[in-house]
């Protein structure tokens, strides 16, 4: 078996490579084939009180994971660029919130980009994977379906379902 080649470019998925205020500006991210970017100009690495994981079933499908890390932000605070045209819409109507969600991918790499619903007008739901750093998250929806494996994240606050709705335990 020979050896893999090297990679093309380094790999960003240690964020410890990074001095802690390094995204105290912005961020950016960028899909795994590199047609998409996507840059926020904004603190999101200070207790952003809109950073949260979902556990919803979407998410998982969507993320490919047990659950998803995602930044709710407004939208005049990013910047994407597309620069092959590859970004893709999925309109969702069955979601387990029940509104409408518009999910934009990669089109040739298949990387979860961002969301747009009508409850956050004005707002992009960014999917966090694609980006060298995830931040903290302030709080965790559809909490109720977690893996009982994937332990928890003690002093996060927890709705049981959507964001704002009944809490875990209440
Ligand atoms: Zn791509
Ligand atoms: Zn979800």
């Amino acid at each position: 078996m020979s050896a893999p080649p090297p990679p093309k470019k380094p790999f960003t998925g240690d964020p410890n490579q990074y001095p802690p205020n390094h995204f105290a500006k912005s961020i950016t991210g960028a899909c795994l084939c590199g047609s998409i970017s996507v840059t926020v100009n904004e603190n999101i690495f200070n207790d952003y009180p809109s950073a949260y994981i979902c556990h919803c079933a979407n998410c998982r499908k969507v993320s490919g994971s047990y659950a998803a890390p995602n930044v709710r932000i407004e939208q005049d605070k990013v910047k994407i660029v597309d620069r092959k045209g590859t970004m893709k819409e999925y309109d969702d109507f069955e979601t387990g919130s029940g509104n409408p969600v518009h999910r934009f991918f990669c089109g040739r790499c298949g990387s979860p980009i961002k969301s747009e619903t009508a409850r956050f007008k004005d707002m992009y739901i960014l999917k966090m994977g694609i980006f060298p750093r995830i931040p903290k998250p302030q709080f965790e929806t559809f909490a109720e379906h977690r893996h009982a494996w994937q332990g928890k994240h003690d002093g996060v606050e927890q709705f049981a379902l959507v964001m704002g709705g009944k809490k875990l335990g209440e």
